[in-house]
């Protein structure tokens, strides 16, 4: 049993504190949101809330589950007045940046924790809320080896960890999935809008899709499910989504890598992200027309 700090109840991050606290740990939970914490608190007979970070002192293990790398930052370092958990954590203790954060943020974050005696992995996940319910998600984690040996035993309660590199490597990678998955989802989109337009019925072309080679993450798992049913609830909002292709942008910058189709992609989430606002699920890009040329 560890002592696990879990910052981000979010629609990620609330199952995964539970599989946690079902795997035996003694969780302590933070959320800007005291309905998420009050929720997790009345669901899990041990656990406790943060009121202030304060309250992690004795954490073993500190765990965020949060939109980004400001809102990590705001947290392990401190902001404003708020002192971080690197003045609050005992040395020697690991944090583990479960959130989609920004590569070249995340490295450098690492070896500000290390000069103060901190163990930090990138675990960024893959596999949506269902596959976050479930314990069964993608894990890709940067950092220490050994760390992450020793980690290994709470993060096996979440999904299955793929070791890619030191600190950073997690994020990068994570941000290069998603810009693969964000193309093909556009890419799955535009057919159905033409294919519908010529008379083809979009059931009928996702049934030949899943068939064919233009088989992907989206007609498997998004078309039916959450864009043709018009529930468009598979949790994975498209603001994430468009802040994820801005990291994947944002690393072949980084690197002198050209990504052209890349920067086009990405403007479309962004153009859809204003379009349809914050609270859009990334699978209402299909209700999503660009404008015409
Ligand atoms: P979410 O918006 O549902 O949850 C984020 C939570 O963090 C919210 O509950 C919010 O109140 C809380 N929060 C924000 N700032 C905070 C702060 N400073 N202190 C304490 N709590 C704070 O987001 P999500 O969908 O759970 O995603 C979390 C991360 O996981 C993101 O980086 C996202 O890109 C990534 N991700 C999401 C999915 C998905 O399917 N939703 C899949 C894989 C990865």
């Amino acid at each position: 049993m560890m002592n696990i700090g879990f910052i981000g109840l979010g629609m990620m991050g609330y199952p995964m504190a539970h599989l946690l606290a079902q795997g035996g740990n003694a969780l302590r939970v933070m959320d800007l949101s005291p309905a998420a914490t009050s929720r997790f608190v009345s669901e899990h007979e041990g656990a406790c809330t943060a009121a202030t970070l304060q309250d992690f002192s004795d954490a073993q293990v500190l765990i965020t589950m949060l939109p980004d790398s400001n809102a990590v930052e705001s947290v392990v370092l401190g902001k404003d007045e708020m002192q971080g958990l690197s003045g609050i954590l005992r040395p020697g203790s690991v944090i583990i940046d479960m959130s989609s954060s920004e590569p070249v943020r995340s490295r450098q974050l690492a070896g500000h924790l290390a000069g103060l005696g901190f163990r930090y992995l990138d675990a960024p996940v893959s596999g949506g809320v269902k596959r976050a319910v479930a314990g069964t998600l993608a894990i890709i984690v940067g950092g220490d080896a050994q760390v992450l040996a020793e980690m290994e035993p709470v993060l096996k309660l979440l999904g299955k960890c793929t070791h890619v590199g030191p600190a950073g490597a997690g994020h990068a990678m994570k941000a290069l999935n998603n810009y693969v998955s964000a193309a093909g989802l556009v890419a799955t989109v535009e057919a159905l809008h033409a294919g519908q337009a010529f008379g083809l019925d979009p059931e009928v072309m996702v049934s030949v899709l899943n068939a064919s080679t233009g088989k992907n993450n989206t007609t498997e798992n998004k078309v039916s499910q959450f864009m043709l049913s018009g529930a468009y609830n598979s949790g994975f909002s498209l603001a994430l989504m468009a802040k994820d292709l801005g990291i994947a942008m944002g690393l072949g910058k980084s690197v002198g890598q050209p990504m052209p189709l890349g920067e086009q992609v990405l403007q479309i989430w962004r153009d859809a992200n204003a379009a349809l606002g914050q609270s859009a699920d990334h699978t209402e890009m299909y209700r999503y027309s660009p404008p015409k040329a």
